[in-house]
């Protein structure tokens, strides 16, 4: 079923990007196999699926050393300043940074392993109250600052958009996130790169693409259903 999941899925991605006018390979599928056991994963993988992303840093972590480490594990959910210990030499790209606290924590850690670590900045389009991120405005100002950390690169930003029932709706948040990077890109600041935008989920990842997007986080148009209550 993950074959032919994945089957699909590639194909809604080409169409986009085709409608989009932009090259496949603008374009990276990051197969969200959060609460799904290892042996789906190895399903994934078998159909040739390297980036995988979680949002737990325990569950990244455990699935980090039972998998082949050819993978590329991307954390995609909230970070707490405590884990971020167990996280930075595990975790290809952090897509969650939403404070200048954070990033110092994950810059002393990046020190103290010897790595750097790549970031993206969590914005909260939408401006919804239930969500985690920094706002349009704060965004700049953050980066500015998390540039003068050592070890750190801004690769670039997230959102996460509203849960709706017409992708179309989700349209001008991935639009708005795709100016907001133009804009910071233009500033050349150091070790802030901007060429990445991790935008759309199963419900609307064609629209993100046509918007710009270069990572797409896609759950359960994979994998199916989540079930939370195991
Ligand atoms: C769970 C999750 C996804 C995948 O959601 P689906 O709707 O199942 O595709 C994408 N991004 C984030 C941040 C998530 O937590």
């Amino acid at each position: 079923m993950i074959k032919e999941n994945l089957e699909e899925v590639e194909q809604r991605i080409c169409e986009a990007c085709k409608r989009a006018g932009r090259d496949r390979s603008e374009v990276t599928l990051i197969a969200v196999s959060k609460t799904k056991p290892i042996s789906m994963i190895e399903e994934a993988m078998e159909a040739g699926i390297i980036e995988f992303g979680e949002n737990k840093v325990q569950e990244l972590s455990d699935k980090y050393e039972q998998l082949p480490k050819n993978l590329h594990w991307h954390l995609i959910g909230h970070l707490q300043r405590n884990k971020v210990k167990y996280i930075v030499d595990k975790a290809c790209l952090i897509h969650s940074i939403d404070s200048l606290r954070l990033a110092e924590a994950i810059s002393q850690e990046a020190i103290k392993k010897g790595v750097t670590a790549n970031i993206l900045v969590e914005v909260n389009v939408a401006q919804e109250e239930s969500k985690f991120g920094v706002s349009v405005e704060e965004t700049l100002p953050l980066i500015e600052e998390i540039s003068k950390l050592s070890n750190i690169s801004v690769k670039g930003l997230m959102t996460i958009a509203p849960f709706v029932e017409e992708s179309e709706e989700n349209r001008e948040i991935f639009n708005k996130l795709k100016q907001l990077s133009v804009d910071i890109k233009t500033k050349n600041i150091d070790n802030v790169s901007m060429n990445v935008l991790s935008m759309g989920m199963t419900g609307d990842y064609e629209v993100a693409i046509e918007e710009g997007a270069t990572l797409v986080r896609v759950g359960t148009g994979i994998f199916g259903e989540r079930n939370y209550n195991r």
